[in-house]
């Protein structure tokens, strides 16, 4: 039975913290002075951990198993939002780095492999998880010439100013590595509700989002009679009324529903509004039922625009992500562990935010593992997990890594 090291693990994380660290949160935005300087960190640490490690074309940082594979992969990301919790993303990695070293020290598990990644930019500040979609081949040199950040800075620009521009970019081989774990604090609140230390994740969920309008008449406040107005802004609340009334009837265990944004123009107390308009986002774990919610509104809708007067239309927003469902043979080694390390104080869940696991599923069976968040606060500086949750989760990744490689191995 591999050992992980709990000092080991949480002096890891809280050097990497330094690399701009602000409070108790970060900001290591992709590709800054600071983020190039923790992948050098982070490239001498799986060095000393005995693995063999690179930062590539992009800026992955990844760590090889000296051993033969089949190897599993471990990672997440080391780049922040612009105010960063200290865990999102590094817990994932330094898990990876102390998974690698705790099975390296027993002799009973020192034949396993294992590889760990930082996945560059996943939280988007050139582009959709530019590192993983790049290790899946998935981002032309042309995309990476035209990726800027909100300030205009130039994503090739940065990677020249980093030294890593003209390296080449490192490429999945599923031989390799068969499947892939991506550790991460839950974001959310559910575990902690639950009174649970460890959810074993069974899908990413699914995104749709869309934007409804509303033509309506803009008239007088107080010349418009009640029958011949055509309010656009009570047209949209009553349609949202009843969307919600209806997603509520039909939701699944975790359907999570959103109305973002609701605007009525002019927008003024004495004017009827003649336009409206509001987003709808819902998510979900089965693409199936994402489809039966999509049609209930879509319905709402035709009803509303056959009853008049305000002319509803419905176009999507963004793209529609489909679930990514997580590997049923990984899970069950995952759900092993977590009952072997911590006795039924774990659970089942979906993640309901997206991760680089949901790119790397397009070419090999994926898993991820949830540790609570403190008050479910995340993408903030107050982000935090109690450490024994920290430590323990690490524990159940090693032990699920070891039992998921010796079954490749067939030993298992
Ligand atoms: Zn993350």
């Amino acid at each position: 039975m591999p050992k992980i090291d709990g000092l080991r693990l949480l002096d890891d994380l809280k050097t990497l913290r330094a690399y701009g660290a602000s409070g108790n949160g970060v900001v290591r935005t992709s590709l800054t002075g600071i983020d190039v300087e923790s992948r050098a960190w982070l490239l001498d640490r799986m060095q000393q951990a005995g693995l063999k490690a690179e930062i590539d074309g992009i800026g992955n940082v990844i760590g090889r198993s000296p051993n033969p594979g089949p190897a599993l992969l471990m990672g997440s990301h080391t780049d922040t939002q612009p105010e960063g919790g200290w865990l999102d993303g590094a817990m994932g990695v330094i898990y990876g780095l102390e998974v690698a070293r705790a099975l390296s020290e027993d002799p009973d598990t020192a034949d396993l492999a294992v590889d760990v990644a930082s996945w560059m930019d996943e939280e988007g500040t050139f582009g959709i998880c530019m590192g993983s979609r790049s290790f899946l081949g998935q981002v032309s040199d042309d995309e990476i010439a035209r990726a800027k950040d909100v300030n205009g800075r130039g994503m090739a620009e940065s990677l020249a100013a980093a030294g890593y521009a003209g390296r080449a970019r490192n490429r999945l081989d599923p031989k390799r590595n068969p499947g892939y774990l991506e550790a991460h604090i839950e974001q959310g609140g559910l575990l902690e509700n639950s009174g649970k230390r460890i959810g074993v994740v069974t899908a990413i969920v699914g995104i749709r989002t869309f934007r409804l309008t509303f033509e309506g008449a803009q008239n007088h406040a107080g010349t418009t009679p009640m029958p011949i107005r055509k309010d656009a802004g009570m047209a949209l609340i009553r349609l949202a009324y009843r969307i919600d009334e209806t997603f509520e009837a039909i939701k699944g265990e975790r359907t999570v529903w959103t109305m973002g944004r609701i605007a009525l123009h002019p927008g003024s107390h004495s004017i009827v509004p003649g336009f409206a308009d509001m987003f709808l986002q819902f998510r979900d774990p089965d693409d199936a039922r994402m489809d039966r919610f999509e049609m209930a509104f879509r319905a709402l809708v035709e009803e509303a625009n056959a009853a008049g007067p305000v002319a509803i239309s419905v176009e999507p927003k963004g793209e529609k992500i489909t679930p990514t469902p997580m590997d049923d043979s990984l899970q069950a080694h995952i759900a092993a562990a977590a009952e072997q390390d911590a006795p039924g104080d774990w659970i089942h869940m979906p993640s309901g935010a997206g991760h680089d696991a949901m790119i790397i599923g397009d070419e090999i069976p994926v898993s991820m593992l949830f540790v609570p968040s403190i008050d479910g606060i995340s993408h903030d500086f107050a982000e935090d997990t109690a450490e024994d949750d920290i430590v323990l989760g690490c524990q159940v990744c090693a032990d699920a890594v070891a039992r998921i490689v010796r079954g490749w191995k067939g030993k298992g």
